[in-house]
């Protein structure tokens, strides 16, 4: 679905779709609370030329919403009713969304299968069997389905570009700082961006408007005027510069991938593009995961020492405040979040610091340099999204920690160390399941990358692509 059949439509067609948001919840699972429509609906009084106007939207569920429960699909969160909005949620607001639904996530933003959610696996809408991706699962599912035109998620490694790219759906994690992140549950604060799902490039840039913008509850925000993303979009192709990022290509073993994404590159390229190969050193390509383990985990680590039963969460007995503290906390979290901890608190050690937190953001900058060094003779890096199509929960990750597929798998990480605006845009579906490539550009260079993302969709012919709209 796009934001134009709803702004066309009535407000009978947001409440249609916050049924079809529980319809759906029994293929999917994509929902972790539904929002209250009426409520929203009662003394609506927005007109056609907001930008959102009659939208029906999903919210992750790590975004703040006063009075709505907001759990990250975290046990120890099952009881937290926000008592402010995050900014964008009044943003949202403003512009005339209705909230559907708080959608399913990896537990803390922590995972990329959406396996970890403590209301369990979200399933892919085009096959059941596999897995959404995460940690933006539930999300980037309700817009597949066509329950919603618009979702919201976070990106801290990949959680929106990762699960657009399995479920066929555009994934937009614009630049470090253009979206506030004021009342969402962090993650890793110096990782971590607001993301959104679309089915259209056009969507995407008019959400991006509505959602941009310095917040001072926010001092990571820019003050970067926010540009008209929707209206300055085009398509022409023209000299411009895409450099293919080899050390990706070169990891993926999957034939049919390589296959759509050769076939991409010849339209591009018959479009004026001109197409190079960009090599990078493959010790930083190798470093990646490691480096993002390191400062991920440490920061999550400090973010979330106030969920302890006593500030934050559902308590549980003890016979003092620390017995309190360690039963919360180990109920409250599954052994993956748990894991991420140790993780993230032995590199914080005093003794180990030097050796691991700040090795980690040394190697981080370093991976960042070279970035922008490359970067600097085009337009856009393009690789594919993924080096498979969605896979089965048993296809477990865990086991396949080989070098080339870490590499294949985690490249996109790159716009989260930098900051640097990337999306997923899908480009096949083969045997019924999308494959989707993705493209990185310079900082507050939206407006470029959306328009090549842009002829990448009129070239692939996936525009507006969802359950709904393909059946
Ligand atoms: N898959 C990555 C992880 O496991 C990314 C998560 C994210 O972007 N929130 O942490």
């Amino acid at each position: 679905m796009r934001i134009d059949d709803y702004k066309q439509g009535n407000l009978e067609k947001v409440v249609e779709a916050g049924e079809k948001a529980k319809a759906s919840q029994e293929r999917l699972n994509a929902v972790v609370s539904f929002c209250d429509i009426e409520e929203q609906i009662k003394d609506y009084k927005h007109t056609q030329s907001d930008l959102l106007f009659q939208t029906p939207v999903a919210l992750k569920d790590n975004i703040n919403t006063k009075g709505t429960r907001t759990t990250a699909s975290s046990r120890i969160l099952d009881n937290y009713i926000p008592v402010y909005n995050a900014t964008i949620v009044d943003k949202l607001k403003a512009a005339g969304a209705v909230f559907v639904a708080k959608t399913s996530m990896d537990e803390l933003g922590m995972g990329g299968t959406n396996l970890n959610a403590y209301t369990g696996k979200v399933n892919n809408p085009w096959d059941l069997q596999r897995i959404s991706g995460g940690s933006s699962g539930g999300s980037a599912a309700l817009v597949a389905e066509g329950v919603v035109p618009l979702a919201i998620g976070s990106d801290t490694g990949d959680s929106v570009r990762k699960p657009a790219a399995y479920c066929g759906v555009v994934g937009l994690k614009p630049t470090y700082g253009r979206i506030s992140r004021y009342g969402i549950i962090p993650y890793a604060s110096s990782l971590d961006h607001v993301g959104l799902f679309t089915t259209t490039i056009k969507d995407a840039a008019t959400a991006l408007e509505v959602l941009a913008g310095r917040d001072d509850n926010d001092m990571t925000t820019s003050y970067k005027p926010v540009e008209k993303y929707s209206s300055l979009l085009n398509s022409d192709l023209q000299g411009k510069r895409i450099g293919v990022i080899k050390n990706v290509m070169d990891a993926i073993e999957d034939k049919t991938i390589q296959e759509t994404f050769k076939q991409l590159l010849d339209k591009l390229e018959s479009r004026g593009a001109i197409i190079e190969d960009v090599v990078f050193d493959t010790d930083l390509m190798n470093a990646l995961l490691p480096t993002y383990y390191v400062i991920s985990n440490a920061e999550a680590t400090a973010n979330h020492s106030n969920l302890d039963g006593i500030r934050f969460g559902v308590r549980e007995d003890g016979d003092d405040l620390t017995s309190i503290m360690i039963n919360s906390r180990t109920k409250g979290f599954s052994s993956e979040v748990r894991k991420r901890f140790v993780i993230g608190s032995y590199s914080l050690f005093t003794e180990n610091q030097d050796k691991i937190f700040r090795k980690a953001q040394k190697v981080r900058r370093r991976i960042v340099d070279a970035l922008k060094e490359k970067l600097a003779s085009y337009d856009v890096l393009l690789a594919s999204a993924a080096g498979s199509i969605a896979p089965y929960p048993d296809e477990s990750y865990g086991e396949k920690l080989s070098a080339t597929y870490l590499v294949a798998e985690n490249h996109m990480l790159l716009g989260n160390f930098s900051g640097y605006p990337s999306i997923t845009v899908p480009n096949a579906i083969v045997d019924g399941m999308p494959v989707a490539v993705n493209l990185l550009a310079k900082p507050f260079e939206e407006t470029l990358m959306l328009s090549i993302a842009k002829a990448i969709e009129e070239e692939c012919g996936l525009e507006g692509y969802c359950r709904e709209v393909s059946e």
